[in-house]
């Protein structure tokens, strides 16, 4: 059996109420809290409020920083660490999707290292953030138990691990938050998710660890996707999906992610395609393309379909996505993902510059 390590240092809780019923927790960090989030989606769920309320009743005091775009840019990043500093914040709540979490792991970064900015940050060595709360509004994204935070550098013209190591210390998992969530970013953080755990079952370093929580996760994704097909998303749903999101996150945080998610930073840049979409309109001819035909027949038996094109079906319906996309364009995507040799090692077999522009061009091209 292959060797591993295996670390994960968030604590979780899980289930209704989850922020609330420990709000005890809070009292664990002396001194100002500094809320990050998104524009207005963790007002009208409830999250915010929640945490507002377990914040007042340690009587702590704190700061909001509610202007995280999607995909974070350095730029916003830098502006928030910045008022963090000036306040003297002491510990951070990230609230929402996988956008603000990352940004508070960046910022977090930054507030304790006052000798970087968010541009020298890139490529500094291992540097620790003050303290980490995460409280997850989409199930996806599953960094709320990842140590990455994905930032968008506009003067590369992508996005791009921040390159350091950033757990929560604590992790509030609430699927009430997600009862209201439009259906299209329903279905493009669940893809999402489960991106995640196919790509760490078919990754370089997959191990028995990331194997137990990549199968356990895809049993459950497989469960939820006829709910999400036809858009019957009870709680029970919600639940099954934030844990499929989770068991994804501390799958990937063993080993990372692959092809898809280097290659589908392009189709958000330039495209504007959420993440998860972005990674899985590529899976028809991702999984087409691996050749150990046996792992991927285990995922197809995992969530309970027979061949790679009903997968494909599946994903291209709920996708619903129509973007256009010249071959020019894809040379150029395929370029740049050459270069990308940390999505390149995690994946296990030799792959071709011809192989990559065909699955974007098999993928995209009408
Ligand atoms: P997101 O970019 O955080 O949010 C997408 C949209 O969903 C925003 O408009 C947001 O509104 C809204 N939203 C969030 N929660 C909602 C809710 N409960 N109900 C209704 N709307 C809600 O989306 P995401 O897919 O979760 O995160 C994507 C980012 O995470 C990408 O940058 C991706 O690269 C990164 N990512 C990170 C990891 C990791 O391990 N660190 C892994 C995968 C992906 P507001 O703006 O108003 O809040
Ligand atoms: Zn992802």
């Amino acid at each position: 059996m292959k060797s591993f390590k295996y670390s994960m240092p968030s604590e979780i809780y899980f289930g209704k109420e989850a922020v609330l019923n420990n709000r005890e927790l809070f009292k664990r960090y002396e001194g100002k809290a500094f809320i990050i989030t998104g524009k207005s989606s963790s007002r009208k769920n409830g999250s915010l409020e929640d945490v507002i309320k377990a914040l007042e009743y340690c009587e702590a005091e704190y700061i909001l920083f509610d202007e995280v775009e999607e995909n974070p840019s350095i730029e916003t990043i830098g502006r928030a660490a910045e008022l963090g500093r000036e306040e003297n914040i002491s510990f951070i709540i990230g609230i929402g999707g996988g956008s603000p979490i990352d940004a508070a792991k960046a910022i977090g970064i930054l507030i304790n290292n006052k000798e970087y900015d968010a541009r020298s940050v890139l490529g500094a060595p291992p540097l620790k953030s003050v303290p980490l709360i995460a409280v997850p509004t989409t199930s996806g994204t599953g960094t709320e138990v990842t140590q990455y935070s994905i930032v968008t550098d506009h003067a590369d013209k992508t996005k791009k691990n921040l390159g350091q190591s950033v757990f929560a210390d604590i992790t509030f998992l609430d699927p009430k938050y997600m009862m209201d969530m439009p259906y299209s970013i329903t279905v493009s953080t669940a893809l999402d998710a489960f991106s995640h755990l196919a790509e760490a079952y078919l990754n370089t370093g997959a191990n028995l660890l990331s194997d137990t929580y990549a199968e356990k996760g895809m049993d459950i994704f497989g469960q939820c996707l006829k709910p999400l097909i036809n858009n019957t998303l009870d709680y029970e749903i919600r639940e099954k999906l934030l844990w499929a999101s989770t068991l994804g996150g501390m799958a990937i945080a063993q080993v990372g992610t692959s092809l898809p998610h280097g290659m589908g930073y392009a189709l958000t840049y330039f495209k504007g395609l959420p993440h998860g979409k972005a990674n899985c309109i590529l899976y028809r001819e991702y999984f087409k393309v691996f050749k150990d035909k046996s792992r991927i027949n285990k995922i197809l038996n995992i969530i309970g379909l027979n061949t790679i094109d009903e997968l494909g079906d599946i994903i291209s319906k709920l996708l619903n996505v129509d973007i256009e996309v010249t071959e020019e364009e894809l040379r150029e995507y395929t370029e740049a993902f050459a270069g990308n040799e940390a999505k390149l090692k995690n994946h296990p077999e030799k792959i071709t510059k011809e192989e990559i522009y065909n699955i974007y061009s098999k993928s995209l091209l009408k």
